[in-house]
């Protein structure tokens, strides 16, 4: 029996962030039967991370017995279906065989994904169920998924869909994270808005932004966010720069792929229309024959920060094979 409620048959969740792990119990029919608090953890200590993950599964194992699966999102690039994180950018982790331990040490059947696929699969899911989608997030970086067919997109091993490094400014673009110049990420992210807001309130010493900076006048992608809704001119500015980018690699992705919706979400996106509105305007510049096609639709992600570890309770559901106890299986 679920002591809890709920829990017979479902499915754990988790989110393994470059600080944070978040999660929670989900049935398969999305519903969340749980939601734990988010747990610290050393992203420079992998042995730590581990033992946090098997402590938050125990506990939560311990309040639902009846639990059938894990799913785990991860940030940075995994395999798929091995689960194994190649590399992560916030953490200390290489090669980590994620889905192999977790499964040694649980005995349950699990699936590890890239956290931003698992983000996509539960606005597929429990969202906007649009069967050529794709997820745009917007926050310290710029990450995605795609679904094409009703199913998540991964490309060849599972490393796929890194939307955020596509290349839309080699010329004249900034540096990235990855080390290439001209992907979308340093131009469309919080910390891309800040350096625009930074940017602005150096030329305007006595606007609203100025008054925002701190120190070495240094304005931050939520102080812009701030402002833009308070009304300030100079920071709509800077929401529609960074729009203005986000619509050209939307564009991309619909030449492309053919999508007929596009859900944004991450830490910019709560701004709603001050972003979505020039993020259209500049899609619709940019996309391949506007006048001939039915333009998709760029909305919101519904399913905010828990979507990662949604979206991947619901992956351990719905991954066929995943849910058949290990020993049944040969690799
Ligand atoms: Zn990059």
């Amino acid at each position: 029996m679920d002591r809890a409620g709920g829990g017979d048959g479902a499915a754990i969740g988790l989110d393994i962030g470059g600080t944070k792990i978040s999660g929670g119990i989900v049935a398969a029919d999305g519903t969340v039967v749980e939601r734990v608090p988010a747990v610290r953890c050393p992203a420079d200590d992998q042995a730590a991370t581990l033992a946090v993950l098997t402590a938050l599964i125990g506990e939560l194992r311990g309040r639902h017995p009846g639990v059938a699966a894990i799913g785990v999102g991860a940030a940075g690039l995994v395999d798929w279906p091995e689960g194994r994180v190649r590399t992560a950018p916030n953490n200390a982790y290489r090669d980590l065989p994620l889905r192999r331990f977790l499964r040694e040490t649980t005995g349950l059947p699990t699936v590890v994904d890239n956290d931003a696929n698992t983000a996509c699969w539960a606005e597929y899911r429990v969202g906007h169920r649009a069967a050529y989608m794709a997820c745009v997030t917007v926050g310290t970086g710029v990450g995605g998924g795609l679904v094409l067919d009703d199913r998540l997109f991964r490309g060849r091993t599972g490393i796929g869909t890194e939307i955020g490094h596509m290349i839309v400014a080699p010329d004249g673009g900034e540096r990235c994270g990855c080390g290439t110049v001209g992907c979308l990420e340093p131009l469309a992210s919080g910390p891309a808005l800040g350096r625009y807001g930074s940017a602005a309130a150096a030329r305007e010493p006595h606007g609203a932004l100025a008054a925002l900076a701190g120190a070495g006048g240094r304005v931050t992608g939520e102080a812009v966010c701030a402002a833009a809704r308070a009304g300030d001119r100079t920071a709509l500015a800077q929401l529609e720069r960074l729009g203005h980018w986000l619509g050209v690699g939307i564009a991309t992705l619909v030449n492309l792929f053919d999508l007929e919706l596009i859900a944004v979400g991450g830490g910019v996106a709560a701004t709603g229309e001050l972003l979505l509105a020039p993020v259209r305007a500049s899609f619709e510049r940019y996309v391949t024959a506007p006048e001939h096609r039915e333009l998709p639709a760029i909305v919101p992600a519904r399913l905010g920060a828990d979507a990662g570890w949604i979206g991947a309770a619901l992956l351990a559901h719905d991954t066929e094979g995943a849910r058949t106890p290990p020993a049944a299986r040969r690799e």
